[in-house]
């Protein structure tokens, strides 16, 4: 089975450039450059002196005893929630700007919901001293504060995006649109998998670098390479990519996604993709969709801003349709006491996004001897609200 992208953009039947024709040139581009970026010597010795020194990378893999034996396994934390800006959104927007720049680029794009990208985004610029504007949905503007302001004070100017329902996928059509009109000098930095070919590869190859350590730290922790599971949240799909990269054509590793099933599978509020999706086209891309019987896409919901994403990348549309990876969900009150459980046992506060992939341990029966690897893709800070509210809710 083949898990790349195919020359055309495509994952067997996922992905493709569905974008107005105004846009191939930007698009057609990056399409033309991007490996050849990526493989030359001098943008790999700068990716990876930034992704050392700026970063903070390699992030820890962790043995957590304590956990390991509630479930009486061995459990390893793939720790992205210790790099600068406190996710693995940088690895990605680190490397963009570096191709950004390669590209003659002076200005940045992005689109954000819940502002983590937005916020990788804005750092970035400042770091190589290029202008950023982020396309945001007003609705997002007004419910993520913090991170609105946070990007005012690295510099982006942040723009308040008021058509359709005011949240992501109108942000995206604003970007898509300032694009078209400002080809020449701008690099627009999608935030996942997601989007026209050839972003969910390059998306991939940028957070690959999560497998890449995880591989040579499983060798010095374990005396072997490969886990037998590896465990991690999906909205977009970039830190389950990472992830599962270098071992995508190892069948023997076990893959397992999680997305989010919000307050259950069945109560219309949630944002499990492929529980609930069918194929169909969004932001550029042929993959699996949340819509309702007119084709119109569902307004997602997720406790966790970060998975409320009514698509998922194309490469993961192909590993559930091909069986070599399992996607499974987690509920807001799952993945609550799972945030907790890992706080109370480890002394780590994980973000409500990683939490997901935590609350699915329980629902397997692994061997004493396994080794499992789960991203905590990122830090809970941002989710200090939500876990008061539950505290209070259970009188902690
Ligand atoms: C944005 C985000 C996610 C979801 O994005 P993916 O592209 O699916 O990885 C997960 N975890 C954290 C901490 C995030 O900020």
């Amino acid at each position: 089975m083949d898990y790349n992208v195919n020359e055309r953009g495509y994952y067997d039947e996922f992905g493709g450039a569905f974008v107005p024709e105004m846009m191939y040139p930007n698009i057609e581009e990056l399409r033309e450059n991007y490996l050849k970026i990526l493989n030359d010597q001098s943008f790999k010795d700068e990716f990876s002196l930034l992704l050392r020194d700026y970063v903070g990378r390699p992030s820890p893999l962790y043995y957590a005893r304590r956990l390991s034996e509630f479930y009486n396994t061995r459990i390893y934390l793939k720790r992205e929630d210790l790099n600068h800006t406190g996710a693995h959104k940088i690895n990605n927007t680190v490397g963009q700007i570096l191709i950004a720049k390669r590209l003659g680029k002076r200005r940045i794009i992005a689109e954000t919901g819940a502002g983590q990208h937005g916020v990788a985004t804005a750092t970035v610029c400042a770091l190589m001293g290029l202008k950023c504007i982020v396309f945001m949905g007003k609705v997002d503007v007004e419910r993520q504060k913090p991170n609105v302001l946070r990007m005012k004070m690295l510099g982006a100017d942040v723009v308040p995006v008021t058509k359709g329902n005011m949240t992501l996928k109108d942000a995206t059509n604003e970007a898509f649109r300032y694009w078209i009109n400002n080809p020449v000098d701008t690099h627009y930095i999608v935030g996942s998998v997601v989007g026209p070919h050839p972003y969910p590869d390059l998306v991939a190859r940028l957070q690959s670098v999560i497998s890449e350590e995880m591989k040579w730290q499983l060798e010095e922790h374990t005396g072997r390479p490969d886990p037998d599971f590896i465990i991690a949240c999906v909205g977009g799909g970039s830190n389950a990519a990472g992830s599962f990269y270098h071992y995508l054509d190892n069948e023997k590793v076990k893959l397992i996604a999680v997305e989010a099933a919000g307050k259950g599978i069945d109560s219309g509020e949630s944002a499990a993709t492929i529980a609930l999706g069918y194929p169909g086209i969004i932001h550029g891309s042929k993959t699996i969709l949340m819509q309702n019987d007119d084709g119109q896409i569902t307004e997602p919901y997720s406790i966790s801003a970060g998975l409320d994403y009514p698509g998922i990348g194309p490469l993961h549309a192909w590993l559930d349709k091909s069986k070599r990876a399992s996607y499974e969900n987690a509920t807001d009150t799952e993945t609550l006491e799972a945030a907790f459980q890992l706080t109370r046992l480890e002394g780590i506060i994980p973000a409500l996004e990683s939490a997901h992939a935590l609350a699915v341990l329980g629902k397997h029966k692994f061997k004493k001897d396994d080794v499992v690897v789960v991203t905590i893709s990122g830090r809970g800070d941002k989710d200090m609200v939500s876990y008061i509210k539950y505290m209070e809710e259970k009188n902690f």
